[in-house]
């Protein structure tokens, strides 16, 4: 962990869909701004719903790695349940 990595707002749930497209578009600034690099990602972060506004997947991950220290954190959707969490790690 290096001092950017400290400022990123982890999230241990998504209260709402909402919340969860809101810590996507975080995800895609982090990674805007050039400190993030994307370890691997099932879509782009403004992909996560077909034409049809469903979810594209069941589960849904997108992993972003700090380019200063190579901490990785993890923003993970399980859609059929509602649950996921933007967390440390991968
Ligand atoms: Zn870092």
């Amino acid at each position: 962990m290096c001092e950017i990595c400290e400022k990123v707002r982890t999230r241990d749930f998504f209260p709402t869909p909402k919340a969860y497209l809101e810590c996507l578009n975080y995800i895609q600034s982090l990674v805007d701004s050039g400190s993030f690099l994307f370890e691997s990602k099932d879509c782009d972060t403004d992909r996560v719903k077909d034409i049809n506004g469903d979810w594209i997947d069941d589960v849904i991950s997108h992993v972003i790695k700090c380019k200063n220290c190579g901490q990785c954190f993890t923003c993970t959707v399980i859609t059929y349940r509602g649950s996921g969490s933007f967390r440390k790690g991968k």
